[in-house]
Order: structure tokens, then C-alpha cells, then sequence
């Protein structure tokens, strides 16, 4: 069984705190491969992950949101010190405009690794390969930004009580898997008669926007690490940013909510988690915090 991790390297905004860095989230998949990544990479990044005690060598994906210097910065130290180790393996950067905009910020340096930049600004998929698929939606904010969804394909396990009764070989299940259908002396077994699904585990960081409606389905089931700027409405003005109570509106689309990006006037903990206490599926992140689903 598949384990997903994902660390809190950052819970502040624009201006760090000495309670909350500048925003990234690292995910860790672990099943056949391991997959580690980051969403989002503020300054201090790689500091944030030896404390949280991950291997940054181990980094194949950084995905940005958007290019405001918090939500970046942290990638040009820690690129450095993937070169001072000697990295080979290539890395993938996806932003919007990110194969317009990586080569440009990267120009004065030199890397022993191949970077590939990776445009996400339009709805799809960013990533994939046979196990994870990461994909990219269009949010509002004052600059071309992006929500992502990690997402586990789903696993088709064959039934071994009615593979059994079937007398299906080794070979036989193999085939089935592949051509959805086979013939076993003379019968037709189809694949969808014998088997069932297990739903992949699903994971959305909204970056920095406003509320969008369309969220709602972008995160359905889904654990949703969620911007909160600001925890009163009042304090947004006309910001390209969310509030607690939009972030609310989430609650029944979404399996559990963190909210990150807090605001830097808010300096109590909590005070910010006595405002959530009785949405049982709605937590206020911390800086190393660490949830596993
Ligand atoms: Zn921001």
C-alpha cells in the first residue's frame, strides 16, 4: 500500500516570521518508486528540509505556482547545493510560463543536471508516469498563478476469490489486465466482472488566489492545503487573496483542509485554531508539520 507524506517547509506570506517561512510544501509518495516534490520553494527551503530531515537530493519535481519572488526564491540555493553534491538525475521545474521565465532566472548559473522547464499555466497535466499524475488549473491572483492536484491512479485488483474459481493462470490474469477481456475455454471473461477498484489518493495545493467555485470540483476528495491569508474578511480589501470563510466553503468537497500562508499579523497559533475547533476537518498548519494520508 502507497504512503503519501507531505511536510509543511513554510506557513507565512511575502515577509517570513520567526514562526512561518516562506511558502512550500514537500510530498513524498512512496509505493513502487518514490516520488519527492516540492510545491512551491520560498527562501530557506533547504534548511527547512533538513530539519524535517528529507533527503533534498532525493527532489525530482519542483512545482511553482507562481512567480512571486516568496514562492521561488528558495530554488536557487537549493539547485546549488543539488550541483555541490554532484546531482545527475534530471529535475523538472513547472510554473506558468516556466519555459519562458526557469531559463531566464537561471541564466548565470551552471548546473551539472539537466533541467527540464515545464509551461503549467493552462489546465492539465504537468506529470506523469505509470503510478502518479500531476496535474495544473488556472486560480486568480494579480499574476498568472496555478493550483496543483497530485493524484494517484487508480489500481485495478483482480478479485482472487473468482480468479480462483475461474482457474485463471498467472499468464491468464496478465492478459486480462492488459486487453480487458479474454477467452478461457470458450467463455469470454471480461476484466470489469472480476475485478475492482482502488481509488488513487488525491492531494491539491491552491497556491495564492482568490475563492474560485471551481475548486470545489478541482479538490473533490481530495486533502486541500489551501491558502488563508487573512482569517477575517474585512482585512482582504481588494487582495488577490482568501479568507478563512471562503476557504470554508471547501468543506464539503474536500476530505480535510489545511490552511496555509497565513498572515504575518497573526501571531498566535492558538488563537487561529480556537477559530477552526469546530470544523472537524479543517486544520491550521505549522511550519514542519507533517501529515501522512
Ligand atoms: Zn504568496
Amino acid at each position: 500500500m502507497a504512503t503519501i507524506e507531505f511536510t509543511f517547509l513554510g506557513t507565512g506570506t511575502a515577509v517570513p516570521t520567526l514562526r512561518r517561512n516562506h511558502p512550500g510544501v514537500h510530498l513524498l509518495h512512496q509505493s513502487k518508486n518514490a516520488h519527492s516534490m516540492l510545491f512551491d520553494c520560498g527562501e530557506g527551503a533547504q534548511i527547512q528540509l533538513q530539519k524535517a530531515k528529507i533527503n533534498f537530493m532525493s527532489i525530482d519535481n519542483i512545482f511553482i505556482s507562481h512567480w512571486h519572488a516568496d514562492h521561488f526564491l528558495g530554488m536557487f540555493g537549493l539547485l546549488m547545493s543539488m550541483g555541490f553534491e554532484k546531482r545527475e538525475k534530471e529535475l523538472l521545474i513547472a510554473g506558468p510560463e516556466a519555459d519562458k521565465i526557469g531559463p531566464q532566472l537561471l541564466k548565470f548559473f551552471n548546473f551539472s543536471f539537466k533541467i527540464n522547464f515545464v509551461d503549467s499555466g493552462k489546465k492539465g497535466i504537468v506529470f506523469e508516469d505509470e503510478e502518479i499524475m500531476v496535474e495544473s488549473m488556472p486560480v486568480k491572483h494579480t499574476i498568472p498563478a496555478v493550483a496543483y492536484r497530485f493524484k494517484e491512479k487508480d489500481k485495478i485488483k483482480l478479485d482472487k476469490k473468482i480468479i480462483k474459481k475461474l482457474k485463471l493462470t498467472g499468464q491468464e490474469c496478465r492478459d486480462l489486465k492488459e486487453q480487458s477481456k479474454i477467452k478461457k475455454d470458450k467463455k469470454l471473461i471480461k476484466l470489469k466482472d472480476v475485478s475492482y477498484t482502488i481509488e488513487g489518493k488525491k492531494f491539491v495545493y491552491s497556491g495564492d488566489t482568490i475563492y474560485l467555485k471551481k475548486m470545489e470540483n478541482f479538490c473533490k476528495d481530495c486533502i486541500l492545503v489551501h491558502e488563508c491569508t487573512y482569517f477575517d474578511r474585512e482585512d482582504i480589501k481588494h487582495k488577490q487573496h482568501s479568507c478563512l470563510q471562503d476557504v470554508l466553503k471547501f468543506r464539503k468537497s474536500a476530505e480535510k483542509i489545511y490552511l496555509t500562508h497565513i498572515g504575518r499579523k497573526y501571531l498566535s497559533q492558538t488563537e487561529l485554531e480556537k477559530k477552526v475547533k469546530k470544523y472537524k476537518n479543517v486544520f491550521v498548519a505549522k511550519d514542519l508539520n507533517k501529515v501522512k494520508f
